[in-house]
């Protein structure tokens, strides 16, 4: 199994046949929370389609021995090598050929003639950078087998960038593989999923987070501790065991997020300018802020489901829930803090029954 990757060994396994079959599907929707390791499994992808070790280039002298398949390497060769070229640009991040498109002015190009400022902190995925990836897309890869164009969020493109999208997966371009993102798939065209071989990622196993920080090299404590936190997204297990002062202390959060759930509107607004001025001074601070806000919508949607007595009903949930994800994906971009928070917040449904702290239930243990 892959070292990189923590847990997912069933989409690991998907991934490697889908790598070495004929014909890989030039179009991927990985499906997921936020941290689960969606990234992590689209740059496997990326790894599998060009490792030098599990491909081999076919050269004219090559084919000579092709008929020979004692040759070949065995059928259940192991994963990506690490080692030879392309796989170690991609794991530094530096292939020319493996491109992140997310919001911002990536891969910009501007209309012929027309004067456009670049637009960095951009919120949305613009038709110019959809123009860009097709005038890219059109060309051959530099060096790769297969160019990896990863787009994410995937729910992020406007509407006329949408269709431009969509027209480019009814037509793909050979030698290029689109590994679409998101949290959030019912944001996007139906017919842009339906284009998609689409992979589901779920949360992984508590334990399976833990014994993969601890190979990582992590003191045991502070792996069970980051494990438990993470609620199932490895991707956040490392991030809090780099940075352990961000799971800061978890019940307190919680309780806070309840009464601001209960409170009235204008406590909302004062917290959401509270989380702009924090903000700007300690981001890793607030990010476990915003997964705090998301484990206790998590909780409320599991009651809700279990239909327990002062539940809030299950679309406020959802809608909370996305109202965060929406939030973070802002704040990445690097847009206003304060409208950011404000939108989220007034996003979230009033709690009318204030929940203990030990109600958060280890879910994913
Ligand atoms: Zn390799
Ligand atoms: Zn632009």
């Amino acid at each position: 199994m892959s070292a990189r990757i923590i847990g997912h060994e069933d989409i690991v396994r998907e991934l490697a046949a889908l790598a070495a079959s004929e014909e890989p599907p030039h179009a991927l929707l990985f499906a997921g929370p936020d941290g689960t390791g969606r990234t992590a499994l689209a740059i496997e992808y990326a790894l599998r389609l060009n490792c030098e070790r599990l491909n081999p280039p076919t050269t004219a002298g090559a084919s000579l021995w092709g008929a020979d398949s004692s040759l070949l390497p065995p059928p259940s060769s192991p994963g990506p090598c690490g080692e030879c070229r392309p796989c170690r640009l991609i794991l530094e991040g530096t292939h020319p050929d493996i491109i992140a498109l997310g919001p911002g002015d990536t891969l910009c190009r501007p209309r012929d003639g027309e004067s456009h400022a670049k637009h960095p902190d951009s919120r949305d995925i613009r038709i110019c950078q959809v123009r860009g990836m097709i005038d890219l897309v059109a060309r051959y890869p530099f060096e790769a087998r297969h160019r990896v164009i990863v787009i994410d969020p995937a729910d992020r493109f406007g509407h006329e960038a949408a269709h431009t999208v969509l027209k480019t997966l009814e037509e793909p371009p050979g030698h290029t593989v689109f590994c679409l993102v998101t949290a959030a798939p019912e944001a996007l065209l139906e017919t842009i999923v339906s284009r998609c071989r689409r992979i589901e990622v779920r949360p992984v196993p508590r334990a399976r987070i833990e014994a993969g920080l601890v190979e990582r090299g992590f003191d045991p404590d502070l792996a069970a501790r980051a494990a438990e936190t993470s609620r199932g997204r490895p991707g956040r297990a490392i991030e809090f065991a780099r940075h352990p002062d961000m799971m800061g202390d978890r019940g307190r959060l919680l309780e806070r997020c309840a009464r601001v759930a209960a409170g009235p509107l204008r406590e909302r607004f004062a917290y959401a300018r509270d989380l702009a001025d924090r903000w700007r001074s300690d981001r890793h601070a607030i990010l476990a802020e915003l997964d705090a806000w998301e484990a206790f919508w998590e909780e409320r949607l599991r009651q809700g489901v279990g239909g327990g007595q002062g539940t809030v009903a299950l679309a406020g949930c959802v809608e909370a829930l996305r109202a965060i994800t929406t939030a973070r994906a802002d704040l990445q971009a690097n847009v206003m803090a304060r409208p950011a928070f404000e939108l989220m917040l007034l996003a979230f449904p009033r709690v009318t029954l204030a929940l203990s702290p030990e109600e958060e239930s280890a879910a994913y243990a």
